[in-house]
């Protein structure tokens, strides 16, 4: 055990923490112990790099202790607040505005797993109970601003685990945080930091009943949610026979690469909640065809449907909520992003480590499908993809230019920055 009160005491800068705890997923390093080896300030350039970066003078880089106890001090908050003032800039520059619908952003709302133990690892899991074994599990829920050219970007997260121990200690399912629970915790935050944004919510057939029709009603929202016979059997019995007196209501589209849609929609169902609420809305049905097989798609929704429209509300609105599950979590999960990782073992450290993730994941997504890739890309003839040839190489890329090269103070100009616009690949 070595002697530190011999030790000089070196004190880390906050924004050079914040930057070390980014690159921890900016470069996809999958661990915490990673940073210690690959951003190894000997015979490097990454404390000059980062340095200029945090507009810092560090002489030492931290070890990934410093990083896990700083964030201990600062909890998770912070960091919220910091992704969520990175989605206003992007909305305010105006480079979202192509995925509009109706004039709304489309927000997708999904839960995904976050941590799973097989022992009990804190008073706030989720607790369920399988036949051959118990697991215990912390999940988030996502409400995620679809962009255009696919991006995915987190806007509000909304951890989902049990506040009261009693719950977590009977581990009925009645008794735990849900999904939907969490939602009346999400969407209140959702409106205060966005106040003035019209925004679409999107979901699955979960959210279509009356506790989230009121919840939008509420904050102001629309929406368009996956509509099932299962969960609202009356309403859809009277959309299908409603469906057959409004022929005119078709549109039929085919794609070159020879899928054809047929979309059908009615107007002011009426559905009864369990609380003897009544509500409005439209309902779109979308019939699939590629070659032999047909899937038929149906949503309900409080905007606007009629045969301009109805192509746009079913694609922007209902099936591009499936970029959540893949270019959301799958990516998140499946990547050096490492999201289901315990990179700590404190419960409130890892909801920090989560938002520095969704930082470091839009900071990825922006230049993934930006043009500023797109045009370095273009001066050797070819696109991104073919330059790279994977996301994962180009972490490593990324990785390399902080470790190797001395990158330019054109590159850390701000005043340059501000006039940089980014545009996303919309075709
Ligand atoms: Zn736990």
């Amino acid at each position: 055990m070595p002697d530190t009160r011999f030790l000089p005491l070196i004190v880390y800068d906050k924004r050079f923490l914040i930057w070390w705890g980014i690159s921890l997923y900016l470069l996809q390093l999958g661990s915490r112990r990673q940073l210690d080896f690959d951003l190894d300030a000997r015979g490097t350039e990454v404390l000059n790099n980062l340095n200029r970066l945090a507009e810092t003078q560090q002489e030492t880089r931290p070890v990934h202790d410093t990083l896990d106890h700083f964030l201990g001090h600062t909890g998770a908050a912070p960091y919220a607040e910091l992704r969520t003032r990175m989605l206003r800039r992007l909305i305010r520059m105006r480079c979202l505005d192509a995925a509009r619908l109706q004039g709304r952003f489309v927000v997708a709302l999904d839960a995904t797993g976050h941590l799973a133990f097989r022992q009990p690892h804190c008073q706030h899991c989720l607790i369920y109970r399988h036949a051959t074994h118990t697991s215990y599990l912390h999940q988030v829920l996502e409400a995620k601003l679809l962009g255009p050219a696919g991006l995915t970007l987190s806007m509000a997260s909304e951890f989902i685990e049990n506040s009261d121990s009693n719950a977590a200690l009977s581990g009925e399912a009645h008794k735990q945080d849900c999904e939907l629970k969490a939602l009346n915790r999400l969407l209140p935050q959702l409106r205060r930091d966005f106040p003035q944004l019209r925004m679409c919510l999107s979901g699955d057939s979960l959210y279509a009943c009356g506790r989230t029709l009121q919840l939008a009603k509420d904050y102001h929202c629309n929406y368009v949610f996956t509509f099932k016979p299962g969960r609202m059997p009356a309403v859809w019995e009277d959309f299908q026979s409603l469906l057959k007196l409004c022929p005119q209501n078709t549109l039929e589209r085919s794609t070159p690469e020879g899928v054809h849609r047929v979309y059908r929609w009615v107007h002011g169902l009426s559905y009864r909640d369990d609380y003897g609420r009544t509500w409005r809305f439209n309902a779109i049905e979308c019939k699939e065809t590629v070659g032999e097989e047909t899937t038929t798609f149906a949503w309900i929704t409080d905007l606007e449907v009629d045969a301009r429209n109805v192509e746009d509300v079913a694609t922007k609105g209902g099936r591009q909520r499936w970029h959540i599950e893949n270019q959301g979590f799958n990516r998140q999960k499946n990547s050096g992003l490492n999201l289901e990782h315990v990179f700590s073992t404190d419960p409130e450290r890892l909801k920090a480590y989560y938002y520095l993730l969704q930082i470091a994941h839009i900071i990825l997504q922006t230049l993934e499908v930006g043009s500023l890739l797109r045009d370095v890309a273009a001066e050797f003839g070819r696109t991104p993809g073919q330059l790279f040839g994977s996301l994962k190489n180009l972490a490593r890329r990324l990785l390399e230019a902080l470790r190797y090269v001395a990158l330019s103070d054109k590159a850390f100009d701000y005043f340059r920055a501000a006039s940089i616009q980014i545009r996303f690949d919309t075709s």
